[in-house]
This record gives C-alpha cells, structure tokens and sequence, in this order.
C-alpha cells in the first residue's frame, strides 16, 4: 500500500488513496472495488487493512480469492486478478496466509456482530423512546395526540419495530451461520496444522505442544522416541508407496498399543511418546509391549500377498524431571535410542 496521500490543505487525500490502492492491484474502478478500498483504507488499524498488509507483504497484488475472502466482491468486468491461492501453490508459507486469511475473517466477523448489536441496541432505544413519548401523550391525552390517533401511533411503532426486529433476526441467524461455519474452518485449520497428513498422527508441533502443557502438571511422565529398523532397506526393495504404507500400518499400530498416551510422527520413520502418569519402569515396560506388537506383525503386500519380512523398532525412554526442558529429555531418550541400535536394535533401553 502506498503512503498516506497530503492535499495542499493539509487534509487526507482518501479518494486520491482509493485510486492508488485500486491501481496497485489491478482493479477497475467499479462501486464494489471503491467499497473494499474505502474498508481497507478509511480504517488503517482496522481487521481488514491489517490482513491486507500481510497479504501484500513484498508488493503482492491481492488476488480475487484474497479480497473476496476478506468480505468484498471483485466484479467479473474488473481487472482479471489471477488466484493468489494458485499462483501460491506448493509455496511453504501458503499455509500461514491460509490461516491469515482465515483469521481476518473472523475478525471482521467479530467487528460485524459488535456492529449489529450497536445497531439493535441503538434501534431498541429509540423504539422505547419513541413509544414512551406516545403513551405519556396519551395520558395527557394532549390535544396535540387525541387518544384514538395515540393508539393509531403505537400500533404504527409497534408495527414498525416488529419488522425491524425481524430483519435483525433474519441478519443475526445469517452471522450465527457464517460465525458457525468460520468456527468449523478455524477448528479444521488448528487440526491440520498439527497432524502429519501421511499417518494420520499428530505431529512435532503438536508434541511439543503437549510437552509444555504437561510440564506445567506434578506427577512423573516420561519421553520415548521409537525409530523404524533399516526402514531405508524396505523403500530400497519394495520402493517408497509401499515404505510409505509400512510407515502408516506401524504408526497405527503404535498408537493403538500406547492407548491414552501421545503418539506422534516427530519426522521421517521416528516417532515420539509422551506418558503421562507412569514411572519409567512402567513405561520401560508398557513400550516393550508395544515393541513386540510391531515385530509380531506380519506385513504382507497388498498386490502379491507376498510377505514382506519382520519389521522391528527400538525405543529409549526416560523420565522427564521436574522443570526440564523438551531439548534436555528428548536429546537423552534419542542417545537411549542410539544405545538401543547399537545393542542390536528391536529393543528399549531405558534410563
Ligand atoms: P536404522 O535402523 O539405523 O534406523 O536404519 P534406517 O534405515 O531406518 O535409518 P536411516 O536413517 O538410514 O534411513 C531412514 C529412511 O527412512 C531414509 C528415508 O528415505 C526413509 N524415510 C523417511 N521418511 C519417509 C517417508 O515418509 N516415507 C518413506 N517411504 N520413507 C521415508
Ligand atoms: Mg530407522
Ligand atoms: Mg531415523
């Protein structure tokens, strides 16, 4: 967005803005663009400016989704605004504009209910302004309101605030909607963000997470990381699909065997658990149960029915002590892990 334009007088130049706004982004001049220019620009602190900041962050032009996104229209005779969303495709941070996106909408959704319930109050005062002057003139029975035409006038007013009343029904069922549908897509979102899209499982982000809330409670809990065996051996002979299907069977596997405790794909064929409420030799002992469930599994492929020999783990876990730190505890359950591949792997070393 350009600077802030200065007439001779002093004043803001707003029109002068809209103009500038409106041909950095390729848009005609058209009623529907100068409304979403105004929004943007009348208000520079406000929700929708500041998602246009982001957006336009390096001199990005908005594109049809991003304004449409953000409440306003692109007419089909203005400027062709090629997709941003397209244009982003494959980018890393085409997630975080997503949630930027996602975030402004419910901002000025937000802004929008506090805007109707100002108006309805604003509607419901006058309305008991307006009826409360009829009735004292009524029991003045002023000559001014004979008591007939009184009635007449409230009935009027009533009538009147009946339909107003309905149309700020019908518009708040249409926000509740829309509010209920953002609401969905911010929840959607959250999840996304913390799953790994291959297994299914949460993902590091979502661990780490759970860390830091967990740390905050009293009672042991302990960390294991538990790495696949020679997987690179699996994608070398059967190739990556049926890697990535090995990969999947036995990240279910470990969450079904690990109950209620966390399981995550911390990266590549490594997955991280967090167990919360057991002592180490516990958990030492609940994560052999798990070790032996995988290397009992006999994998076969799909196409062949071919088996595709064992497929083993090895985990090390630790307890985590009061007040350390995610890095400290996961760095000694990894070097636990390290001891129990060289040991001769399909095993737990704990500690
Ligand atoms: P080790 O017993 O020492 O852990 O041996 P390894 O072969 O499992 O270990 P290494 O680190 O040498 O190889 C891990 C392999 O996992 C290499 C990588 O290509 C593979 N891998 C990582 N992520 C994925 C994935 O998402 N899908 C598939 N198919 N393979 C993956
Ligand atoms: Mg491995
Ligand atoms: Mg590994």
């Amino acid at each position: 967005m350009r600077g802030i334009a200065a007439r001779k007088d002093g004043k803001v130049d707003l029109f002068g803005q809209i103009g500038h706004f409106l041909a950095d982004h390729g848009l005609s001049p058209e009623p529907t663009h100068y409304s979403f220019a105004y929004d943007v620009i009348a208000d520079p602190h406000g929700a929708i400016a500041q998602a246009v900041r982001r957006l336009t962050d390096g001199g990005i032009r908005l594109s049809r989704t991003d304004i449409e996104a953000l409440g306003g229209t692109v007419s089909t005779g203005g400027a062709a605004v090629e997709s941003q969303a397209d244009r982003r495709q494959g980018e890393p941070d085409a997630r975080d504009d997503d949630a930027a996106v996602l975030v402004a909408k419910t901002q000025a959704q937000v802004d929008g209910f506090a805007t109707m319930m100002r108006e309805m109050q604003d509607e419901t005062r006058g309305f008991g302004r307006d009826l409360a002057q009829s009735a004292a003139a009524i029991r003045h029975n002023t000559p001014a309101i004979p008591a007939a035409a009184g009635l007449d006038e409230i009935a009027r007013i009533t009538g009147a605030m009946l339909t107003r009343i309905r149309e700020a029904e019908m518009r708040l069922a249409k926000a509740t909607d829309e509010a209920e549908a953002l609401r969905a897509k911010l929840a959607e979102a959250n999840d996304t963000a913390r799953r790994d899209p291959l297994t299914g499982l949460p993902n590091r982000r979502a661990f780490d997470e759970a860390f830091a809330v967990r740390r905050e409670h009293d009672g042991p809990f302990c960390l294991a990381v538990c790495d696949i065996d020679r997987f690179k051996r699996i994608n070398d002979v059967h190739g990556h699909p049926i890697g990535d299907r090995v990969l999947s069977a036995v990240a279910r596997t470990l969450a079904d065997a690990c109950g209620d405790h966390l399981v995550v794909r911390h990266g590549g064929e490594e997955f991280a658990v967090l167990l919360h409420g057991v002592a180490l030799a516990d958990a030492a002992a609940r994560l052999d149960d798990v070790r032996d469930a995988i290397s009992v599994k006999r994998f076969r492929l799909r196409e062949s029915d071919r088996p595709l020999g064992q497929v083993t783990v090895s985990i090390g876990v630790t307890a985590v002590h009061a007040g350390e730190t995610l890095t400290d505890a996961f760095d000694r359950a990894d070097r636990l892990l390290y001891t129990a591949k060289a040991e001769g792997r399909d095993r737990v070393c704990a500690a």
